[in-house]
């Protein structure tokens, strides 16, 4: 039996195959483009289906984890946020090319959350949450993952943490979690507290490619430091939310900014989530998959036809 996991990214398109398990024997990336996203995919299985050696109609069945907000009636992404396309359509015309119904359409970070799942058959209650461009996270609870309606649980990024409001996000809302700590809103972040808190820094605040990276990146800097500081913090209200919420045994974090800045992002929180959570804080660790959205969509897909 063959499978074929799919990773629907803002910036980056992946397909695996896996013929024998979950481990897979070819894999291709892309990048998504502005435009016509359903179709570069289509090509990209196309590519790697062909590398495996196989044709599209010889996968037995196959799981997408996307960017959100999903659409499942229609079976798409509906307004992403970093493309062009009003609507992604994904599961009709993957449907399509590989002749089989069999495939499903999850969120990016519940395809997270089943890998490390998977990786770990003793843990029955798990958030894989991702620290990247945005915020997000995956949920398995009672060993299944938790999907909500249209498979949009796990938005988490848009939770609010901070009641003054001070950071507005790219949804709209004011005080969301990713405004704080999300990647791509580091940078407006720092100088909100530069201007707002008076303090000094020699990080090139209005230079255009200023980025989150350069903040890791100057550690010692009153400034730098201070963003390092108040992102543990919202990270552990967040966190405290979730794990009030689900009562997890573990919390495995993954994305770049926790994937390159793994100690300046895990011990904050680590020493202050004790005092924000009624039960006991959970394990609170790395994710251990390389890439676990298309590991995961590479389980489900398997999972999906057992
Ligand atoms: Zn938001």
């Amino acid at each position: 039996m063959s499978y074929l996991g799919l990773d629907i990214g803002g910036t980056t398109l992946g397909a695996a195959v896996a013929t024998d398990g979950v481990d897979p024997v070819a894999t291709a990336t892309a990048p998504t483009p502005q435009t016509g996203v359903t179709k570069r995919l289509c090509d990209l299985v196309d590519r790697t289906c062909g590398a495996a050696g196989l044709a599209p109609t010889d996968i037995a069945a196959a799981c997408i984890g996307s960017v959100g907000p999903l659409d499942q009636k229609r079976g798409a992404v509906a307004g992403p946020a970093n493309v062009a396309d009003e609507t992604i359509d994904l599961v009709g015309p993957l449907c399509a090319l590989l002749e089989t119904d069999a495939v499903v359409l999850y969120n990016d970070a519940t395809c997270g959350a089943i890998a490390e799942a998977h990786a770990d058959p003793t843990t029955e209650n798990l958030v894989y949450l991702t620290l990247s461009t945005g915020v997000g996270a995956g949920i398995v609870v009672d060993g299944s993952p938790l999907l909500g309606d249209s498979h949009n649980a796990g938005e988490v990024g848009h939770l609010p943490v901070d009641p003054a409001g001070a950071m507005s996000c790219g949804c709209g809302g004011e005080g969301h979690w990713e405004a704080y700590c999300g990647g791509a809103n580091l940078p407006r972040y720092a100088r909100h507290l530069h201007e707002a808190e008076a303090v000094e820094t020699r990080l090139h605040l209005t230079a255009p490619e200023f980025t989150a990276a350069d903040i890791f990146a100057a550690a010692g800097d009153p400034l730098a430091d201070l963003v390092v500081e108040r992102v543990g913090y919202w990270n552990t209200l967040g966190i405290a939310t979730l794990v009030q919420t689900v009562a997890p045994e573990c919390v495995a974090v993954g994305g770049a900014i926790a994937r390159n800045n793994p100690e300046t992002i895990l011990e904050p929180i680590r020493e202050r989530l004790p005092e924000q959570t009624f039960l006991d804080a959970p394990d609170l660790r790395l994710a251990t998959c390389e890439e676990p959205v298309l590991t995961g969509a590479l389980v489900a897909a398997h999972e999906h036809n057992a």
